[in-house]
């Protein structure tokens, strides 16, 4: 009798933990399921790399769930891992790694969806032979992919070089577009591997990286870096990265020239490729595009926009104090910038973001501004778009009505437009990447 009852209380205990786990879970999916079809109403689905995930394969086992820093990419839905938040995806790609069944793949989103990518094959060429894209360009964020595709690449094109008999003294092997990651990248292996090879940078070296906010954390994964071999540090400040490649750049001999954009690529029907800058004019047997997705920052179209206390960057907010500040935006940039503002002495800080909510944050952030908001560090306007900005305040509609709010700095953050057209220009195609460009030439590099 005594263990009947004693069975029977085990079962009850036990009965009511799975009956609570499953509720949880239940919970869980359908909240998943409600963010997948919200995603899907605001047409939130992937912009760029992103796992594919086979359903007959996936086990359901939920490693890809929990592996990923971005928080919630994918969730289980009817015990089978599914994208609930594909905007929020950049391509750690440790979904694919840790899946024990392989049944991911990461996987580039299609034009259609909004991606607007250029045809690549797997070692990062362009329909155009001999022209590769590398970087965030590609499509694929983040340093360790910028950085393993500069050097990738430079493989390529350095075997191609080997076989070839003669080589034309007079052209570079290689021109390197853009000195961010992927461009030092590039250039770092193509001294390693002995080409005569040039890299032109609009600005200055560092690319996106030397934009960010002043002592921001940098996150990146163990990474081989040409000339210096394993980088473990994956959590330093912009400034001690910065400071890394310089280091390792000062080592080679490398040609470098800052401040001088490239206008035009265009291949020549000699196979070489002709590289135009508004200083001069180089011949290139191969081109490597590392210009990053940043391009110029994309406008709002309100009055006022070209006045100088309008910005698309923020660099060093506690340089601004006793301001009164409105931050266009809704995506992580914005709002960092805005509670690093809502920091500094004396500033008042209000949000204008074009939607109802926030729907695209990192977990963090989405917290860390709820926090700032509930404590009155920042006010949020949503379903607000910016009419005039003026000297001294600024007209806002909010919810079809117009307000005024006294002003003294701007920022927007509403995104880039990336170089489509630049590329467009150089021949290169755009379309889906699952039909990678094949051209039999490509084998080849110009001898002449
Ligand atoms: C706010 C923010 C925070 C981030 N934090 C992280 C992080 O913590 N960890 C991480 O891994 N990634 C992070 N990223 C992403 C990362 O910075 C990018 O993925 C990476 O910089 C891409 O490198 P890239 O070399 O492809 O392009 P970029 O870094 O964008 O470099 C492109 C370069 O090309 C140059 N260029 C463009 N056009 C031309 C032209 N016509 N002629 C000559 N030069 C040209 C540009 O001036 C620029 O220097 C962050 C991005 C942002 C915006």
């Amino acid at each position: 009798m005594d263990t009947l009852f004693t069975w029977l209380i085990a079962g009850s205990v036990l009965g009511f933990f799975l009956l609570r786990y499953w509720l949880a879970h239940k919970q869980k999916e359908s909240k998943a399921k409600a963010t997948k079809e919200r995603g899907a109403l605001f047409s939130e689905g992937p912009r760029a790399q992103h796992p594919r995930v086979s359903l007959d394969a996936c086990i359901g086992c939920g490693g890809c769930v929990s592996v990923c820093p971005e928080g919630d990419v994918l969730a289980l839905i009817d015990g089978k891992a599914t994208i609930i938040n594909g905007h929020k995806c950049i391509g750690h790609g440790l979904c694919a790694e840790e899946c024990p069944v392989g049944a991911i793949t990461m996987v580039m989103a299609k034009p259609s969806s909004g991606a607007d990518m250029p045809i690549l094959s797997p070692e990062y060429e362009t329909s155009v032979p001999n022209l590769f894209i590398v970087g965030e360009l590609g499509g694929l964020a983040l340093i360790k992919n910028a950085v393993n595709q500069g050097r990738d690449c430079v493989d390529t094109i350095t075997a191609r070089l080997k076989e070839q008999s003669s080589q034309p003294q007079s052209a570079w092997d290689i021109i390197i577009v853009g000195a961010g990651p992927a461009g030092i990248s590039a250039s770092l292996r193509a001294a390693q591997n002995g080409l005569r090879a040039l890299t032109l940078e609009r600005e200055s070296v560092g690319g996106t990286v030397s934009k960010y906010p002043r002592q921001k954390l940098v996150m990146t994964s163990p990474i081989e870096f040409p000339l210096h071999g394993r980088f473990n540090k994956t959590t330093l400040s912009k400034e001690d990265l910065l400071a890394f490649w310089e280091k390792v750049m000062q080592r080679a001999d490398l040609n470098i020239h800052t401040g001088e954009g490239v206008e035009s690529v265009q291949k020549q029907p000699d196979g070489l490729f002709t590289v135009r800058t508004p200083k001069e004019t180089y011949i290139a047997k191969a081109v490597v595009l590392a210009l990053g997705r940043a391009g110029t920052p994309r406008k709002l179209g309100a009055k006022g926009e070209d006045m100088p206390h309008v910005l698309y960057r923020l660099i060093e907010a506690d340089h601004y104090t006793n301001q009164h500040v409105l931050v266009v935006g809704g995506g992580d940039s914005a709002v960092e910038a805005a509670m690093g503002l809502a920091h500094q002495k004396g500033n008042t800080v209000t949000v204008s973001y074009r939607r109802g909510e926030f729907s695209r944050l990192k977990d963090r952030n989405a917290k860390r501004i709820a926090e700032s908001v509930a404590n009155g560090k920042v006010k949020v306007l949503f379903n607000s778009n910016p009419v005039e900005f003026r000297f001294g305040s600024v007209a806002i509609e909010v919810e079809n009505q117009l307000m005024e709010l006294p002003n003294d700095m701007v920022w927007i953050f509403a995104g880039g437009t990336p170089p489509s057209d630049f590329l467009k220009a150089c021949g290169i195609q755009f379309g889906d990447t699952a039909a990678p460009p094949r051209h039999e030439e490509s084998a080849q590099l110009s001898t002449r």
